[in-house]
């Protein structure tokens, strides 16, 4: 039993235990409450997230079985007695949390992602939500969500490339919007993978001239393409002096080590490095970096319900979507290897109806 609640049980795919494949089974989604939309989903995106926590790599141990899966895309299919924002029938993603004490300052201010309420933000998969249940996420045929915290997906963006804006779309439009990404700014993207790929296609479209620093010079053609004015290879040691004290702003999506110093130099004056990779070890800075110039480094956690929904609107604007590989349920586990590689151009999507 879960907590005296009515369930039904959906298909998913879940990893059993850590690091152990991802396999078909079924989940339970709580009946409707109130407020409550019921979502058929079409698509999930995978995002690197996804691997890192049913490998267990993030230190919290997780909560097993996990039906990972936040860039969620589907269909309302039911809705609560006092649903008042979605009718059946309409387009609606879902993104990261699904929930939030809706109290605190954070909250109020449409901060939900960085709630400080004793509920704190309700992450999609593994976590507890206000009944004390776990969540599971959006790799499964359906989804109830709280109508509150779940997004419209305008009629111009397809669902499927539209799935991936929900985590890796917003984790890039909030800080560019944040730091005031636009015309006269020079931006860059550190690396060109499912997160970088969106803040390249987001910054261009918000007008800032926009620069790809990335490993090697192999993703060049698409970096161009997506919308990034240059391209320069950080192997090469000329880049950073050819490139010294450029940039307004620089959004670092990768994962690994890097040297902050070097990138630190790329600022000019009272510019702003945003980290949004998270590496497993600290990022060792020396202050000289930040202080010759007031230089600043940041940090910046996806967006609130109504800064996902600007990003999905401007999206629609812009005609801006993912770009992806869709990819049938039995495929997830190869998909993750594939993403350990990066062998992705830019983001895979399960087909949900495969599931
Ligand atoms: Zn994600
Ligand atoms: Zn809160």
């Amino acid at each position: 039993m879960l907590g005296g609640m009515t369930h039904t049980s959906v298909a998913a795919y879940a990893a059993p235990a850590p690091k152990a494949p991802l396999e078909r089974t079924t989940v339970p989604r709580r009946e409707l409450g109130a407020h409550d939309i019921l979502i058929d989903i079409k698509f999930a995106g995978i995002c690197h997230s996804d691997i890192h926590t049913v490998r267990a790599e993030w230190g919290d141990g997780g909560n097993f079985p996990i039906v990972p899966g936040h860039e969620i895309a589907g269909v309302v299919s039911a809705t609560g007695s006092e649903v008042t924002r979605y009718q059946v029938g309409d387009r609606v993603g879902v993104g990261c949390f699904v929930d939030s004490c809706r109290t605190c300052d954070n909250c109020r201010a449409g901060l939900e992602q960085y709630c400080t309420g004793e509920l704190g933000t309700v992450n999609t998969y593994n976590d507890t939500d206000r009944n004390g249940e776990a969540t599971y996420g959006g790799y499964a045929t359906h989804v109830v969500v709280d109508e509150n915290y779940a997004l419209r997906i305008p009629d111009a963006l397809p669902l499927d490339a539209a799935a991936p804006l929900l985590c890796a779309g917003i984790t890039l439009y909030s800080p560019l919007a944040h730091w005031q990404a636009g015309p006269g700014k020079k931006v860059a993207v550190v690396g060109l993978g499912g997160l970088g790929h969106m803040g390249v296609k987001i910054a261009h479209a918000m007008g800032a001239e926009v620069t790809v620093l990335s490993q090697s010079l192999r993703k060049k053609d698409d970096g161009l393409r997506l919308g990034a004015d240059h391209y320069y290879a950080t192997s090469d040691p000329a880049t950073f002096e050819a490139l010294a004290g450029t940039f307004d702003l620089i959004v670092n999506t990768v994962s690994a080590n890097l040297d902050m110093g070097a990138y630190l130099g790329l600022l000019r004056t009272n510019g702003t490095l945003v980290q949004l990779g998270v590496p497993e070890q600290p990022l060792p800075i020396a202050p000289f970096a930040l202080i010759g110039g007031r230089r600043s480094i940041a940090g910046s956690l996806i967006g609130g319900i109504a800064e996902t929904q600007e990003m999905l609107d401007f999206c629609a604007e812009h005609g801006l979507t993912s770009e992806i590989e869709v990819i049938s349920a039995d495929r997830i586990n190869e998909a993750y290897e594939r993403v350990l590689a990066s062998d992705v151009r830019y983001r895979f999507v399960i087909d949900t109806s495969t599931i």
